[in-house]
């Protein structure tokens, strides 16, 4: 009897603070793995940009390292999926594929006069009514805004057609294309601040306002659609048959395909994704979004985004030195049994969801003489549990949405401290999936399924399983003087940095 060939699938992951690449067999069994850090490039504080060629050829580097690890050829893979971060901008020029500018990453703060004069001119009720986004320099709209304005001659050159502008998906898309496909997908598009929610194209009200010329932007298409072929990178022609950003792909890898479900990634920043169904659905300091066009239908989603959560880890490792490694937070954490009454408020680069505030700033109060590092370590993973709540609590205005668990991924959730104390202050159930890596295999799912490897979403929802489940154990009363302490101490933080000198 001839054995049946294996299928191979290529995920391609493209992330804030690394690019990694996945090969999988038809069984979702791991083949082959590459990492490589990406630089991050801190230009002026609040800053941050990539290198637009180091992405590129970062990406490329471990893509042939999980070829190599999974000991086969391109001409073996089958089909390949994209995730990325989402929100970061690029500008490039049509010709010779130059970039003008870095890539400005999505916590990159340096277009926020550029969103006060939108809202100052009165479009912020437009820009949220057609995108469903609350105006923030957090997404692409703004950053292409603010490199046109800075690079001479960019604008007219962006109406001659001359210069193309995108999010990471777009930018390697081309290149992996040899240039020849020019296109995002819904998810991407719909956290740029351009794409209008209920027709899924650019809103040309909105460019126009912009003053962002249609013309340098790509094509919107389906999550699941033929993005071009990788016949330039590998000289065969292997399909991209899915593209989602980064949260969208890690719901969808989380088997949050129907109404109501929902995961929260503990990532560098923490982000809640709620699928919404069939149509946009508006709540009060969330943001709607497109969840995925997949097999002919479009799901769209809730998004509550917590600019710091890791983050403050790597805070505490590389500024306070309190910690050697981010994994250390749980050991110290663990040393005391509260902090003490101690909150650390994480509003490095201001507060996203639900309370938008860019003008907050970090604070750690309620310190008294007997306060240690241990309390401050504690404070800090205490500060991801509070801010889930928040998003969380705001997605429950929707009495539509009933949580009865919490699905959770993204680096921080090995942290069972944290874990637990997220079940306790929730009142809920977490649940941490035997597969943690829910962005990637989110997009490589999506991708079989596009080519017919899966039979639909029912198979998926059924591949997917739980490693743990965090009950609650706090009493309810302590859990929520906890909460409301919290509350009192982000209200502390508002507005700083209008009210107080910076220099
Ligand atoms: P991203 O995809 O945003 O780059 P990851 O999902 O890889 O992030 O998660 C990395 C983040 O999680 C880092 O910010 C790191 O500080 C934090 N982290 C990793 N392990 C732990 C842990 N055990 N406890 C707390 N935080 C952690």
């Amino acid at each position: 009897m001839r054995r049946r060939m294996a299928q191979y699938i290529l995920g391609i992951d493209e992330g804030t603070t690394s690019a990694r690449a996945f090969v999988i067999d038809d069984g979702a069994v791991v083949r082959g793995f590459g990492q490589a850090e990406l630089t991050q490039l801190y230009p002026r504080p609040g800053c941050i940009e990539h290198d637009p060629m180091q992405i590129l050829s970062v990406q490329l580097e471990v893509i042939r390292a999980a070829l190599r690890d999974a000991r086969i050829t391109p001409a073996q893979l089958s089909v390949a999926g994209l995730t990325n971060q989402r929100e970061t901008a690029l500008v490039w020029e049509k010709d010779s594929g130059r970039p003008v500018h870095n890539a400005v990453v999505w916590a990159s703060r340096q277009s926020v006069d550029v969103v006060q004069a939108w809202v100052d001119a009165g479009i912020g009720g437009l820009i949220e009514d057609r995108t469903g986004l609350i105006p923030d320099a957090l997404y692409a709209a703004s950053k292409i805004r603010w490199m046109l304005d800075r690079i001479p001659g960019a604008q007219q050159r962006a109406e001659r057609g001359e210069l193309l502008a995108g999010t990471v998906d777009s930018w390697l898309i081309w290149n992996l294309t040899g240039r020849r496909s020019f296109v995002t997908d819904y998810s991407n598009a719909s956290r740029t601040m351009m794409m209008n929610l209920h027709t899924l194209d650019w809103d040309d009200e909105l460019l126009g306002h912009y003053g962002i010329p249609r013309r340098m932007l790509a094509e919107i298409r389906p999550s699941d659609a033929h993005f071009g072929d990788l016949e330039a990178t590998f000289g065969t022609p292997v399909p991209i048959r899915a593209t989602l950003g980064d949260q969208q792909a890690g719901l969808f890898g989380q088997a949050g395909y129907r109404e109501g479900q929902a995961k929260m990634t503990f990532g560098t920043a923490g982000v809640l994704n709620v699928n919404s169904g069939a149509a946009p659905r508006r709540i009060s300091g969330l943001t709607p979004s497109v969840a995925w066009g997949i097999g002919g239908r479009v799901a769209y989603e809730v998004e509550g985004v917590a600019f710091a959560m890791g983050k403050t880890m790597q805070w505490l490792r590389d500024e306070l030195q309190l910690i050697h490694a981010a994994p250390d937070s749980e050991w110290y954490a663990g040393q005391v049994a509260s902090t003490e009454g101690v909150y650390l408020v994480p509003a490095f680069t201001g507060l996203a969801a639900p309370t938008w505030d860019p003008h907050a700033r970090a604070a750690i109060v309620g310190i008294s003489n007997t306060t240690t590092r241990l309390h401050i370590i504690r404070a800090a993973v205490e500060s991801m549990v509070y801010q889930t709540r928040d998003v969380l609590d705001a997605a429950r205005a929707d009495s539509s949405f009933v949580f009865d668990e919490l699905r959770v991924d993204g680096g921080a959730v090995r942290n069972d401290l944290l874990c637990q104390l997220q079940a306790d202050i929730l009142g809920i159930p977490v649940v941490r999936p035997r597969n943690t890596e829910a962005t990637i295999f989110g997009v490589m799912l999506a991708a079989a399924l596009s080519t017919g490897m899966h039979s639909g979403l029912d198979d998926l929802a059924a591949a997917w399983a739980p490693d743990r489940t965090f009950e609650p154990q706090m009493s309810r009363d302590r859990a929520e003087q906890m909460y409301a302490g919290w509350l009192y101490a982000r209200k502390l933080t508002g507005n700083w940095s209008t009210m107080v000198p910076a220099g």
